[in-house]
């Protein structure tokens, strides 16, 4: 796999360790769907990120027809698509 042209780092401010996991959610209006991203984290911060995430997603609005899943966590890897993302729910459940 080509190196990335620059590493993606974590969202937490002070923290800048590279990010290796992505918090997103898949969301549909009926017609679309996409993986909405809420959050990078690196390991150690990853219990914060997906906490406020799933917190901010049951505090989500929809509209009518629209469907927000609540959010997973999903191996960042550079270059694949959403759809091929690996999704950790073994992390998940410890986190919950
Ligand atoms: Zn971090």
């Amino acid at each position: 796999m080509p190196m990335p042209p620059y590493p993606l780092h974590c969202y937490t401010k002070s923290c800048g360790k590279p990010a290796v996991y992505k918090i997103a959610a898949r969301w549909s209006d009926g017609i679309t769907a996409e993986l909405k991203t809420y959050a990078l984290s690196c390991p150690d911060c990853l219990a914060t990120w997906f906490r406020s995430s799933r917190a901010k997603q049951v505090a989500c609005r929809r509209a009518r027809g629209e469907i927000l899943e609540p959010p997973g966590i999903y191996d960042l890897e550079r270059g694949k698509r959403d759809r091929a993302l690996h999704r950790r729910a073994d992390l998940e459940e410890q986190l919950v």
